[in-house]
Order: C-alpha cells, then structure tokens, then sequence
C-alpha cells in the first residue's frame, strides 16, 4: 500500500556506540590504551566485514590527527558523509564521538560521550574543545567547564549527550561523581544513558531518576576483537544519526529492541573487592568497610553494592517500554573456542552478528562440533553458568 505507514521500512541492526582510536594513520597515539591497529579505518572495516555492526559509534573522533585521516577517507571517496548524519563505510555508519572527563567542584570524576551529525559539527567542537582541555589530541580528557555548560555546546551543535558507563567505579556518574545525574547535569540535555559492563537494566531500575532515558549497551571497545562485545539492537529505517536519534527518543516506531551484554556477574566490577588481599566480598557483607579476611579498608567498591547504597527504591521498577537486556556470554569467552575454530566459523557464516544470532546450532555444529555448539547455544540463552567478577578481574564461565 502507497499509504503505508513508515513502520513498514523499519529493519533491524546492530550498534556499538563506544570504540576507542588507538592510534591515528600516521601512528601517534589517541588513547594510550588502546591497541596500535586501532584506526578510524581499521574500526570501519572490522564493524563492517567481520563484526557485521551496522552503526559504529568511534569515540575519539574529536582529536586533530583523526580528523585529519577521515577528512583523507571522505576525499578518497572510500567513505562519505550521509545526508542524515554519520559516515557510511560500506554498509556500516559511523557515528562521530567523543568521550570527556567532567569534574565538578568537590565531586569525582565522571565520563560523558557525546556525539554530533556530521563532520564541520565535529571539528567546531574540537575548536571549542581545545580551549578547554591540556591536550586535544587525546581520548577520554578532563573538560576545564562546568558539565552544564558543555551541555550547551553540544546540543547547541545539534549533538547529543550521553553519560558513559553510569556505574563503574571509576570515572562515571554514580560510580564516583554523585548518587544523582540532577546534582550535576540538566536532564533535558540528556539523550540516553550507556550502561557499563557488571550492570544492567533491572539494576538501573534502582534509580528513578532514569526511568525516562534509553539504555544503551556498548563495549567500551579499546582492540578491534572488543568491537561488538556489547552492543543494541535497533529498530530503524536506516544506519544514521536522525534514525539513531530518534531511535533514543523512541519516535515513529523506532528504538531499542534489546540490549546485549554480559551478565552483570561477569563484569570486573560487580562485586566490592579488597586490593590489599584480592577477596571479593561476599553477597550477604554490602555494608563492609572493612575486608572481612584481612582487615584492609582498601575497598574497591562493586557496582551492585553501589547501586544498593544510592538506590531510591527498594525494588527495581523497570519502564514498561524498556527492551530485554539480554545477557550474552561473548564468543572469546567461551572454554574450547579457541582462534582457529572461530576464524572457521566467520569462515562459514560472515560476521559474529550471524553467529551469534542468524546461524542455528546445527549448522554451528557442522563447523565447530555439536558440544562447542551447544555451548555457544548456551551463551546465547543466558545458560552458561558463571562465577563473579571483582576488583578489576572478569568473572568466569564455571565450568563443571
Ligand atoms: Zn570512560
Ligand atoms: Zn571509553
């Protein structure tokens, strides 16, 4: 029917939102971190060829000396800005971002991503940036202007905000800022928040203060292999930043289908952790201030334990139109699927997206053998049993 409504286009697609640049082309590097081979060129090409991530949110894009190799892939002609924001590779979009470091007086530090439509809005950032920032070139740096303001600059530039890993211990916004985004940011300039790894969404609904916003799941990705460990699933008409935004609003039908991540246990934050004797401890021992074992204060503080001690509700209400958080044991997680196997598993199907939710297990098993199957089978239910992450190190898959 002529007359349909737009609905009928909408088609589903995968999105990471938060890769880092390791090195820019001509090899200085961005975030220290990060591995050497991961360039803006790079990441489009893994998105694209073996992740099968349709849109690619590459935080890192505000530093000079990437701007410089993108504007050498927009001349060539390998890549080209879409007129509805983002930068096609491809099949895949990149979206253009930026992860900052606030600091408001008397508060810990807390990371932002923000991200704009095109490429001048980019680069008119960065010029704002660098007068407020020791070293524009670098990732993940400290703003010197009121998280309000730079609020502003964003959305002034028709970008968007979004608080980084909301809960990881360090440098985020209830981790070690403020047990309220309200005492630190104005809500309206907000267009959706990222979870970290060792949370999810049935954990955000401890704090009313997110009800309203999208929930984004993302990697956080400092190697090409990460791209993709976490990521969403949208429901959009097309790979691009209008469709990504209004996707966060949750408008003419589009928006998050489900959240994909690790199960909050296996993240290294979950639980609180002693640093003077490495003991995670225990579910029951939340209010500890002290290490039950060796009587160190050295606490590392878990990300369930902290969302218990600055939660406004005693049991999480979840917004009814919230998608699944669907955990996911990532595929490098996995006992017995080693490089081999799975270089013959991308072999056969393409990309991970295939494998992880196109390829069925008997096909899988064709490949990799029906137990590794069964396994993978598994990982995808949410079946595999695990152990809990603290302190920095990730949890494990048990093994029986
Ligand atoms: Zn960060
Ligand atoms: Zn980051």
């Amino acid at each position: 029917m002529m007359s349909g409504s737009d609905n009928s286009k909408l088609t589903t697609c995968y999105a990471d939102l938060h890769v880092h640049i390791g090195r820019t082309n001509a090899g200085n590097p961005v975030k220290i971190s990060g591995s050497r081979n991961l360039t803006f060129g790079n990441i489009a090409k893994e998105a694209e060829e073996r992740k099968g991530i349709s849109l690619v949110g590459i935080i890192d894009c505000h530093s000079p000396g990437v701007q410089r190799d993108i504007a050498e892939y927009l001349q060539s002609g390998e890549m080209k800005e879409l007129q509805q924001g983002g930068i096609a590779y491809g099949g895949t979009t990149i979206l253009l971002g930026c992860e900052l470091e606030i600091r408001e007086p008397g508060l810990g530090p807390a990371h932002l991503l923000v991200f704009f439509p095109d490429f001048a809005a980019m680069k008119s950032f960065t010029a704002w940036l660098e007068k407020h920032m020791k070293n524009v070139n670098l990732s993940s740096q400290r703003v010197y202007s009121s998280a309000r303001n730079l609020q502003q600059e964003v959305y002034s530039r028709g970008g968007m905000l979004i608080p980084a890993h909301i809960f990881t211990p360090h440098r985020s916004i209830y981790g070690s800022c403020s047990p309220r985004m309200a005492d630190v940011l104005d809500l309206e300039l907000i267009s959706a928040v990222e979870l970290g790894l060792s949370a999810d969404s049935e954990m955000a609904g401890l704090i009313s203060e997110l009800d309203r916003y999208t929930i984004l799941t993302n990697s956080d990705a400092h190697s090409l292999g990460k791209i993709g460990r976490e990521y969403n699933e949208l429901s959009i008409a097309a790979p691009n930043y209008r469709e990504f935004e209004k996707a966060l609003k949750r408008e003419e039908g589009r928006g998050i289908v489900a959240n994909y991540g690790l199960n909050p246990r296996l993240g290294k934050y979950h639980r609180t952790f002693c640093a003077g004797c490495s003991y995670i401890i225990d579910e029951a021992d939340i209010a500890v201030e002290r290490c039950p074992y060796c009587g160190s204060a050295k606490l590392v503080r878990g990300v369930l334990d902290r969302i218990r001690s600055i939660a406004d509700r005693e049991d999480p209400a979840v917004p009814a139109y919230r998608p699944p958080y669907r955990y996911q044991v990532p595929l490098e997680f996995i006992p017995g699927l080693g490089p081999a196997k799975f270089a013959a598993l991308l072999q056969a199907f393409g990309t991970e997206m295939n494998i992880l939710h196109r390829v069925s297990e008997d096909d899988l098993a064709r490949v990799i053998g029906s137990e590794l199957a069964a396994q993978i089978g598994a990982a995808r239910e949410g079946r595999l049993a695990l152990k809990s992450g603290g302190g920095g190190t990730y949890g494990k898959v048990a093994k029986d």
